[in-house]
């Protein structure tokens, strides 16, 4: 029965990643969001985003389009309407009364002197806060001072979890506190919104970062007074960097949109943070598609997933390999801003599934663009400059052979072969040389395409440059 409730058959899964817009959307929330996506489409359910806004301070504008703009890129954008939580107060603030009047909370009016008493001396006895009006009723004299609502904890038995992810874990009453549900100036917190929202908007899988797992227990006491439907829960490990301590901006951007400026495609990134956390058998290529078909929460691992960006790097050479040469192509003129003349579009295109073979992220490209599309391009490395110095005149003399065949490969091939042969020499000989004088560099795509690329006014001119 459970099996076929976690496979989804019984129910029909809603999921939703629920951010706080206080910043850009963290490589941590994106996966949360692409673990829900999955989970929700696998099933054929609904996958909803809802933008928690109830802390108006840190909330901006700003961070909910970085939001959407990190959701969309890795293509994981809800298609249906996006909910905003502070548009639903109300209901928040109508559930906090249910439950004041069902005697599932109750009105607490110490000010913030006796407040701060009391936290310390919680703290001292180790108890967790219960507000001396629990027990009280509401006296006269109270009537028009400020009061937040608390929620009235059990404080005997224990409350179990069966996490999908971390287990079935159980607590003891007696160590919740009797959490402020709504404000004295009569917002909802976020313990309480997040509660009444799930409900609403009929959630039957609750998938975030295990920083919330303690949440639960606690927010799990309001569905249970109201008789509420209880989700499934799979709170997943949090991200660390290499080091093993929690991921921060040392590691590196924690921005997912960073990852897009750097020249990761996206489907890289997608790739690469579904496979943080969850196992699948060394493979490393997941379309979305194919990703659906695969994922489920039974393989999310227990322990931190470690953010490595050499394992990232590995997913987007491989990812960019695999593209389209004209989806490459796209990518870094738009990056770029590349205006290119057909010759050099036609250059570019050909040499670029070699170019690639070179590079990480495809930002990386920018190396090659001074050799590439430059006429007058010529080597600016002192020490090459040297050793082009040295051989000024076997570049020369490969230059005016050059200059007289009919430019394809073959005599290319056959020009290069036959200046081998006449002088005894091997291609090591000349092979690195020429590349230096050509591309400035010792590492580059295939000499003889090179050649053919550039054409032969722009290889001849360089072989003749004068260091
Ligand atoms: N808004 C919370 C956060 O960004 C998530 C709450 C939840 O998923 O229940 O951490």
């Amino acid at each position: 029965f459970w099996f076929n409730l976690l496979k989804g058959s019984n129910l029909n899964v809603v999921t939703r990643f629920a951010p706080s817009p206080t910043g850009y959307l963290h490589i941590g929330g994106a996966r949360t969001a692409i673990f829900n996506y999955l989970f929700a489409k696998k099933h054929s359910g609904k996958y909803l985003v809802r933008i928690e806004d109830t802390d108006k301070k840190r909330s901006s504008k700003e961070a909910i389009e970085a939001i959407h703009k990190g959701l969309n890129w890795l293509n994981v954008n809800s298609e249906h309407e996006i909910v905003y939580q502070s548009q639903n107060f109300n209901s928040h603030i109508k559930v906090a009364y249910e439950l004041l009047e069902k005697g599932f909370a109750y009105k607490c009016f110490l000010n913030s002197d006796e407040l701060d008493k009391l936290r310390l001396k919680s703290r001292e006895i180790g108890i967790p806060i219960k507000s001396p009006w629990r027990n009280k009723k509401e006296i006269d004299t109270h009537k028009n001072k400020k009061f937040v609502i608390r929620l009235k904890m059990p404080v005997e038995g224990t409350t179990t979890i069966d996490d999908i992810v971390q287990g079935k874990v159980t607590v003891k009453n007696e160590i919740l506190d009797d959490m402020v549900i709504l404000r004295s100036d009569n917002t909802p917190t976020y313990m309480l919104s997040s509660v009444v929202d799930d409900n609403d908007m009929g959630i039957t899988h609750i998938i975030r970062g295990d920083d919330h797992f303690n949440n639960a227990f606690r927010q799990i006491q309001i569905i249970k007074y109201l008789n509420w439907n209880i989700p499934y829960y799979a709170h997943i490990p949090l991200i660390h960097g290499t080091d093993g301590t929690k991921l921060s901006k040392r590691h590196g951007a924690t921005s997912v949109f960073d990852y897009n400026d750097l020249g990761y495609t996206s489907e890289a990134m997608f790739s690469y943070l579904l496979q943080l956390g969850w196992s699948a058998k060394n493979d490393e290529d997941y379309c979305i598609d194919r990703a659906i078909k695969l994922f489920n929460l039974e393989k999310v691992s227990k322990s931190p997933a470690k953010f490595d960006l050499k394992k990232l790097n590995n997913i987007n050479a491989k990812n960019l390999n695999s593209m389209k040469v004209n989806d490459v192509y796209k990518l870094v003129i738009d990056r770029f801003k590349l205006s290119l003349n057909d010759k050099e579009q036609k250059r570019f295109k050909s040499l670029l599934p070699e170019l690639l073979k070179r590079v990480q992220t495809y930002t990386d490209l920018e190396f090659e663009f001074d050799w590439l599309f430059q006429e007058d391009f010529f080597c600016k490395d002192k020490n090459y400059q040297l050793q082009l110095k040295k051989s000024n005149l076997v570049l020369k003399e490969i230059g005016s052979l050059l200059k007289e065949i009919e430019w394809n490969i073959e005599n290319i091939k056959k020009c290069l072969n036959k200046y081998i042969l006449e002088n005894s020499l091997t291609f090591k000989d000349i092979g690195p040389i020429l590349r230096i004088s050509l591309t400035g560099k010792t590492n580059s795509p295939d000499l003889v395409s090179i050649i053919y690329e550039l054409g032969c006014t722009i290889t001849v001119n360089r072989l003749n440059y004068k260091y």
